[in-house]
């Protein structure tokens, strides 16, 4: 069945919603790892870089301080004179061992000018006068770059003491041991120039210091440095290059560098981490609180949808939908060849379920109708609540008058088995009027137009049924519609309008016991119309208030001025549902006169069947003003002793099928024998209705009625003849005796 079919477009917007977020937090985090990181980099990095400078400062620190240290020695005059006279004592205790241990250089040479070794020392030791193997190459490299320099500067003067200065050599060398060591050279030349030196004639200081473990460790120390040591190359660790003043490099100094912010970061990852999931679990509630508002959102999306287009009691498509899907249907039956069915349903009885099981009871029923119904439909069809009890179907793809009726047969045939509803189960019915198309010729309101007509018809033929739309439909409503507007305007007029008045005769006696008033129509065009065609469309029109009220109206005046002993006056039961109805009787009799105690109103069965308080009320309310309630067309209906008990009516008039079967019939006898008996242990009175014979008559007589009317007394009269035949007695005396002598009858 087509039910869901949604005119709005949804899409699955949490979802997406939800992949975005989770896509945005996990780049936010992503960039947050990526800036941590590369603060932490930077950091150690210039970290880094400030102990590589600070290291090497310090190495030249040591280079410098090592000819600092030689030239407080050897820039004196003493030394100069000292060393000419070779006095290895003062050598020992001012340029070799004791200088030696005072600055704590590894080893000290005291060279002459032609390059021999006048003292050496080894850590504060005399040490010889050779140089140490360890050294030779690279002192030897340094003592000629330095006599080569000096070569050079002394061809511009004469006493090199005047320049001093930068006339030495220190430099950074590999030893023959592969340690690495500053090693220095300074000529000694006085300073006052008391001695004076020339070119050629210059002694060497040589100061060596190696880079060992302990300057390492020293420097280590100084600077802060981890693991600093030398290596042949670099590592992964830092590393610093150390080079020669020709810039050739002679290996690195690595050091385990110092990573504050990696050390911080590790300090606090714990809690950093922690943090983190704290964020990502808020993130994640927060990104879930939003997803689930988000669905919410959602949800009420879909919801205001499917509300837009559906019947919140049952979830059947509303009316919108329903208008679409026939048109759509319309549509595509132009091209499919078949017809469209709409079928408009409504629920007999729903009415009843709803006043006496109350409005729990009748949502229940509608719910259980609607599942009912859309089993009983197949593919493509749409069931819709158009409201109340008003259902309609869509069923394209009807290939005949026959297949419509099929399936309106098994829709009906689906209401068969009893609902079980709260406070009891129930049996309904429905009727169905049904519009039989194809697509191109007609628009979907004139469908629905003619669906009604049809239901409407469907509803006049007794319910529980279908009918199938025919333009004759149209015609009988449009008829009726006339006779109502003409029935309206006669009321008004007062025009064709008249009462005939049958009288009812007492059985025993023979008198006239009162008479009945009947309602005549002489229409302008139509001639003359009898009750039963016009009253139900009063009925059906609402116009019966007001006829009703007219014809009590002119009964009472009648009655009045003719001395009818009593008048029987009609009632339709929908007169009751009017709650002025008592008050307008009792109002319209006192106005012409009428004794309360002269009328009788004859109501019908139904209205006891409807078992209503207003009824029951209206009913007490007549009775305790003295009007005599007849039950009109005994036997036709529901008959039930138990309400006539509880009503209490006055007076039973058995129906005329009884009197007509009634003398050929035993069983018909019999019934008319004991409803006369239980009227009268009830305290009612009997009339018969329809003796056309006098066989009639006096099985009747004999079986106790008190009442009898009937074509064999009198047809109904116009109100000079009834007075007539007041004047000149009862039938049975008076020539209206037989049907032929009451020739005045009008209407029947
Ligand atoms: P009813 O109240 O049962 O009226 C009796 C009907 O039986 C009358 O038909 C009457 O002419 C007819 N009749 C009487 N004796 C005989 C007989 O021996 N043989 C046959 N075959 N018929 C007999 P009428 O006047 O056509 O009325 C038909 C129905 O229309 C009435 O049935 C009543 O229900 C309704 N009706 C008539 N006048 C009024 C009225 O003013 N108000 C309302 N609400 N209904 C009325
Ligand atoms: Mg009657
Ligand atoms: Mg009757």
């Amino acid at each position: 069945m087509k039910q869901d079919q949604d005119l709005s477009e949804t899409r699955p917007l949490s979802r997406r919603f939800g992949l975005l977020s989770a896509f945005l937090a996990a780049v936010l985090l992503c960039a947050l790892a990526v800036l941590v990181w590369w603060a932490v980099q930077r950091i150690d990095g210039m970290t880094q870089a400030e102990q590589s400078r600070a290291l090497t400062s310090g190495l030249m620190l040591e280079q410098t301080s090592l000819v600092t240290e030689q030239r407080r020695a050897t820039t004196l005059d003493a030394a100069v004179l000292n060393l000419r006279a070779n006095d290895q004592s003062w050598i020992a205790e001012n340029l070799a061992e004791r200088m030696s241990e005072f600055y704590d250089l590894d080893r000290v040479y005291v060279v002459a000018p032609d390059g021999a070794v006048i003292r050496a020392a080894n850590q504060g030791q005399f040490a010889g006068t050779q140089l140490d193997p360890r050294d030779l190459v690279a002192v030897e490299a340094m003592l000629a770059e330095t006599q080569a320099g000096l070569a050079a500067a002394s061809a511009t003067m004469s006493n090199l003491a005047d320049t001093v200065s930068d006339l030495g050599h220190a430099d950074l060398a590999r030893l023959q041991d592969n340690s690495l060591a500053f090693i220095s050279v300074q000529p000694v030349l006085g300073k006052s120039g008391v001695a004076t030196v020339r070119p050629g004639t210059e002694y060497f200081h040589v100061s060596l210091r190696v880079l060992n473990d302990r300057l390492l460790a020293s420097l280590a120390e100084r600077y802060r440095l981890a693991d600093l040591k030398i290596a042949v190359r670099s590592s992964n660790s830092a590393a610093l290059a150390l080079r020669n003043s020709m810039g050739h490099q002679l290996g690195y100094l690595t050091w385990t560098p110092n990573r504050p912010a990696l050390t911080l970061l590790r300090a606090t990852a714990p809690a950093t981490i922690a943090i983190l999931c704290l964020v990502a679990a808020a993130l994640v509630g927060l990104l879930g609180w939003l997803r689930r508002a988000a669905s919410q959102l959602e949800a009420s999306r879909a919801e205001t949808s499917f509300l837009a287009f559906h019947d919140p009691l049952t979830g059947l498509a509303n009316r919108v939908l329903f208008q679409a899907n026939l048109e759509e249907a319309l549509g595509y039956q132009y091209l499919a060849a078949t017809k469209v069915a709409l079928i408009s349903i409504d629920i007999d009885r729903f009415k009843e379920v709803n006043d006496t099981l109350g409005h729990a009871a009748g949502d229940q029923l509608l719910q259980q109708v609607a599942k009912r119904f859309a089993l009983a439909l197949s593919e493509g069809a749409t069931l819709t609540r158009l409201a109340g009890d008003e259902f309609a179907i869509v069923q394209p793809g009807i290939v005949s008058d026959g297949h419509a009726r099929w399936l309106c047969q098994s829709i009906l045939q689906s209401l068969k088995e009893p609902f079980a509803l709260t406070g009891g189960s129930v049996h309904v019915t429905g009727s169905f009027g049904v519009a039989l198309e194809p697509g191109s010729a007609v628009t979907s309101q004139e469908m629905l137009r003619r669906a009604d007509v049809a239901l409407y018809a469907a509803k006049a033929a007794g319910r529980n049924c279908f009918e199938i739309y025919t333009p004759e439909m149209d015609r009988l409503r449009r008829e009726k519609r006339m006779l109502e507007v003409e029935l309206r305007d006669a009321l008004i007029t007062g025009v064709g309008l008249f009462l005939v008045y049958q009288p009812i005769f007492d059985a025993a006696s023979g008198e006239i016991a009162g008479a009945e008033a009947l309602v005549r129509w002489m229409h302008p065009t139509r001639g003359y119309l009898s009750p039963d065609h016009f009253v139900a469309i009063a009925e059906e029109t609402g116009v019966i208030d007001q006829l009703g009220l007219w014809v009590l109206d002119e009964a009472s005046r009648f009655a009045v001025g003719s001395g009818l002993p009593r008048i029987a006056v009609n009632v339709s039961p929908l007169q009751f549902l009017d709650d002025q109805f008592v008050d307008r009787v009792l109002h319209t009799i006192a106005r012409r006169g009428l004794n309360a105690a002269a009328l009788e109103l004859e109501i019908t069965e139904g209205l006891l069947l409807k078992n209503s308080e207003q009824v029951q009320r209206a009913l007490v309310q007549l009775r305790e003003a003295g009007v005599r309630i007849a039950l009109d067309d005994f036997g036709t209906g529901y008959s039930s002793i138990s309400y006539l008990r509880s009503y209490n009516v006055d007076k039973l008039k058995i129906d005329q099928s009884f009197t007509r079967t009634m003398v050929h019939d035993e069983a018909t006898q019999t019934i008319v024998r004991s409803v006369i008996q239980m009227a009268h242990a009830l305290g009612m009175s009997v009339t018969a209705e329809g003796v056309e014979e006098d066989a009639q008559r006096q099985i009747l007589r004999d079986l106790g009625c008190n009442g009898l009317q009937g074509y064999l007394l009198s047809r109904p009269l116009t109100g000079e003849a009834l007075i007539e035949l007041l004047a000149n007695g009862h039938p049975d005396r008076a020539p209206a005796r037989t049907p032929t002598a009451v020739s005045v009858a009008v209407g029947d």
